[in-house]
């Protein structure tokens, strides 16, 4: 009742102690998994805006970088309030992205000045005067703005001859070296920019990790991409400031942030697995060397008791004879004889159990020394059973002796095979019960030869024929059969064979008997 109560105990502190907090924390975790995907969604899209605004900045600075150098080659009125054609010309050849640059009055009414390119320089010429016609208010507001001294750039989209939203035309004020306001404006061929400004810039800011393209929003058609093949969906556009119609747009390569977002919540997922797993089976381990240890404390317990009881059974019979005897009270030599007997038997009970002990504490500390002599297994049985004779005898025993003459010799520590033997056949004995059947025999098998001990006692069950080998463990039931021991005997006996190279088999069925086999491989021995 005792035994049970505490391995639950300890079951029970680890659950607490460990699993507990580990079903919390893992479950707080995969709670916020789900957080932590938005969470990087988030980042990822933070991250490529900042992509985004950076290439919009760029074309802002481009254009204000344009807008200086048209206010630098500009000449005063009395000059003659133009562009020297040198300087037009090598504006327009350096920036092919720009169709034509121009003045006009502060009105906007006329245009006063226009270079360009292409043979559409005519009509655009009306159109021009047209759009800044309907442009009055922003005319107004710029020139208000340069008065402060700020050059504000304006964007409007200007329909040339290659379709709509082809060009964009941006308006500034700007004054002459005198101080006076002139309005002057670029006209921009917008896919050129993009193609030839922006493509450079949106190739490095992609750095082959992602893709950057621009469409028109008007229709959708893309203009632009920083990398060929199919376009898959932008997952973040912006609009370009400098062109109304057109947005860039930008996402990874390959997968797509969502997918990020997932492979990296899965893994967190897995590696959460792997670690509650890891510490399962720590856990696992740990109670299990516990319960083991806790159960060696148990036998441990029980072999002090059982050792104890043993001594002084036999102890307490030896001095009640002797003290008998010494009495003189006994008639008859028969009685006396008896008597002898029965101490000489108990005082050799007493030096196998002394033996036992002694030889067990130096075979654990791999201390026991063995003398390997070629042995004839047939003459130890024989000894053995001649000193056991009489001990067999009293307890109703008459064994069968079965020995084959044609064994080789093995090489063998006899002394430490005798007491092997002893102790098996001393456990025959001891837990046979009525049964007073027991069987000795020698033989080769394969490569081994073999001493054989076989009783039709008990048995042992099946789930206990590994562990009566183990030292202090005995068989449950056989304490109630009252048969006293240390559990010392088959440790003992499986030291030894495995000490000299061979094995100890148990064969068993509970409720018919049990043999046990002592097997030395003869063919190793006779190397040697
Ligand atoms: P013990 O001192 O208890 O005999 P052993 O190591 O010799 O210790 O044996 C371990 C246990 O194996 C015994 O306690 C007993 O329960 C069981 N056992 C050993 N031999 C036999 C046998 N011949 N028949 C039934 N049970 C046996």
């Amino acid at each position: 009742m005792k035994k049970p109560r505490t391995i639950r105990g300890v079951a029970l502190i680890l659950l607490l102690l460990v699993l507990l907090p580990l079903l919390v924390f893992t479950v707080y975790e995969i709670s916020g998994l789900s957080g932590s995907e938005s969470f990087v969604t988030d980042i990822y899209r933070r991250q490529l805006d900042i992509v985004l605004f950076s290439i919009n900045q760029f074309a802002w600075d481009v254009a204000n970088t344009w807008a200086g150098a048209v206010e630098n080659g500009w000449k005063p009125a009395e000059a003659g309030g133009s562009f020297s054609p040198v300087f037009a010309r090598e504006f327009l050849g350096k920036n092919q992205a720009i169709d034509a640059v121009f003045t006009a009055d502060s009105t906007g009414t006329e245009i006063t000045f226009m270079a360009g390119r292409g043979a559409d320089e005519k009509p655009a010429h009306v159109r021009l005067a047209l759009l800044l016609a309907g442009e009055r208010p922003l005319i107004d507001r710029l020139l208000m703005l340069s008065s402060r001294n700020y050059r504000k750039i304006e964007s409007r989209t200007f329909p040339d001859s290659s379709g709509p939203g082809g060009g964009v035309v941006l308006l500034f004020v700007m004054r002459d070296i005198r101080g006076i306001p002139v309005l002057a404006g670029i006209r921009l061929h917008q896919e050129r920019f993009v193609r030839e400004v922006l493509g450079e810039r949106m190739r490095e800011a992609a750095a082959g990790e992602f893709v950057i393209s621009v469409f028109r929003t008007s229709n959708g058609d893309r203009v632009f991409a920083s990398e060929e093949g199919p376009g898959a969906d932008p997952e973040q556009r912006r609009q370009l400031w400098l062109f109304p119609d057109l947005a860039v747009g930008i996402r990874l390569k390959g997968e797509t942030i969502q997918q990020v977002a997932r492979s990296r919540v899965s893994r967190d997922i897995m590696i959460l697995v792997v670690l509650d797993a890891v510490l399962l089976s720590g856990v696992w381990v740990v109670f299990r060397s516990v319960r083991r240890e806790m159960e060696f404390v148990r036998l441990k317990s029980d072999f002090v008791s059982n050792v104890s009881h043993d001594l002084r059974t036999p102890l307490a019979l030896i001095r009640m004879y002797a003290e008998t005897l010494e009495l003189g009270r006994l008639v008859g030599e028969e009685k006396k004889q008896e008597y002898y007997s029965t101490i000489v038997r108990e005082t050799e009970r007493l030096s196998r159990l002394v033996n036992n002990l002694l030889n067990f504490s130096r075979m654990e500390a791999g201390r026991r020394p063995y003398t390997f002599l070629p042995l004839d297994l047939n003459a130890v049985v024989r000894g053995v059973l001649d000193s056991f004779s009489p001990h067999l005898g009293s307890e109703g025993f008459s064994p069968i002796v079965d020995l084959d003459s044609a064994i080789p010799a093995v090489r063998a520590d006899m002394e430490a095979v005798q007491e092997a033997l002893i102790n098996i056949l001393d456990n025959a004995v001891k837990y046979s019960g009525g049964e007073k059947y027991l069987r000795v025999a020698t033989g080769i098998r394969m490569d081994d030869v073999y001493v054989e001990i076989e009783d039709h006692g008990p048995g042992i069950p099946p789930e206990y024929r590994e562990r009566v080998f183990e030292t202090f463990f005995r068989v449950p039931s056989s304490k109630t059969s009252g048969a006293k021991g240390s559990g010392l005997g088959l440790a003992i006996a499986r030291h030894i064979m495995e000490a000299h190279g061979g094995r100890i088999d148990l064969s068993s069925t509970p409720g018919r008997g049990s043999t046990f086999t002592l097997a030395f491989r003869y063919e190793h021995n006779t190397h040697h």
